[in-house]
């Protein structure tokens, strides 16, 4: 049976590192400010919103929700985005995602100063991640690094194949895994015979968003078993992979919820702190 990695408790670890980031800088006169936009009132988002906000306040992050309505125009949220962007006690700004359709995300996150772009998704931290120059790192795939950090998988070398090439967790975590020398493979919707790939992997990313699609037969025993998806069914949260069957092939994996989800938050706090200190 494979070992569970408990990213809740591992989420408590990294918020414990930060909180005493957090306190060094307070010392110094610097309170980390984060500032979380909502525009409309999509009913994950609002739940995500109040989550991030909790995390950040138990961690002595300043945290300043601005809720906008959904007939919000571009202009409108790219002038709110200006301010923030000007505000010296801001040090994160993020914009909770989705968008209502007619504001166009990527010119929104574009406006976002990079230095400030806490979900690392600006096209500047996305390239100098990518050429392995410091970048606020996206906070999914950083929580996944985290995770296999302090789980001492060993990356160099390793397989890893990732399902997803998503510009928020697939595309990163190649990168993230690639500058760690892993031997990276991505997969996405027109891979063929997924699981013949699949059943190399010594590190199995699945971000795909499709219930329970990775099952025990596509994993090489051994492997250790990452789940990003989280899709909402009659059964509650369930992952990309089948854990009941991945769990008897795999060395160690992630369960649905309570794994790579707190993370994404920890890593939330650890990049505004992390912008903070580039102040
Ligand atoms: P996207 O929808 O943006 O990307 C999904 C990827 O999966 C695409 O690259 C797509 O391929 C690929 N895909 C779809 N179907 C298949 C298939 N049958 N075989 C192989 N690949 C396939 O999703 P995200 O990356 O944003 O999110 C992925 C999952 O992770 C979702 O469940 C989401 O909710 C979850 N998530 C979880 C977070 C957390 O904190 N735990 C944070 C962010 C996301 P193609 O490009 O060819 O279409």
């Amino acid at each position: 049976m494979a070992q569970l990695i408990d990213g809740r408790k591992w989420a408590a670890v990294s918020r414990a590192e930060t909180a005493q980031s957090v306190a060094m800088l307070v010392q110094k006169g610097i309170t980390p400010g984060l500032a979380v936009i909502l525009v409309g009132d999509n009913p994950a988002s609002e739940s995500y919103v109040r989550g991030k906000e909790k995390a950040a306040r138990e961690v002595g992050i300043t945290s300043q929700l601005i809720r906008l309505p959904v007939e919000t125009t571009e202009t409108e949220l790219l002038h709110w985005i200006d301010l923030l962007n000007r505000d010296p006690l801001c040090h994160g700004i993020l914009v909770q995602l989705p968008l209502p359709d007619h504001i166009a995300a990527e010119r929104v996150i574009e406006a976002i100063s990079p230095a400030k772009d806490v979900d690392g998704f600006h096209t500047q931290n996305i390239g100098a991640l990518s050429v392995g120059l410091p970048a606020i790192v996206p906070c999914t795939p950083l929580g996944v690094m985290k995770l296999l950090a302090y789980e001492s998988v060993p990356i160099a070398g390793a397989h890893a194949v990732i399902i997803g090439r998503s510009n928020i967790v697939g595309k990163p975590m190649a990168s993230l895994l690639l500058a760690q020398s892993a031997t990276v493979t991505i997969c996405h919707s027109k891979t063929h015979d997924l699981a013949s790939i699949t059943r190399q992997a010594d590190i199995l990313v699945a971000a795909v968003g499709r219930p329970k699609m990775v099952t025990g037969d596509m994993i090489k025993p051994g492997a250790v078993v990452i789940d990003v998806g989280i899709n909402r069914t009659d059964e509650g949260l369930v992952g990309d992979v089948d854990f009941a069957s991945a769990s008897t092939v795999a060395a160690a994996i992630t369960p649905v919820p309570r794994g790579v989800g707190p993370m994404t938050i920890a890593m939330l706090l650890h990049n505004t702190v992390t912008a903070a200190l580039r102040t």
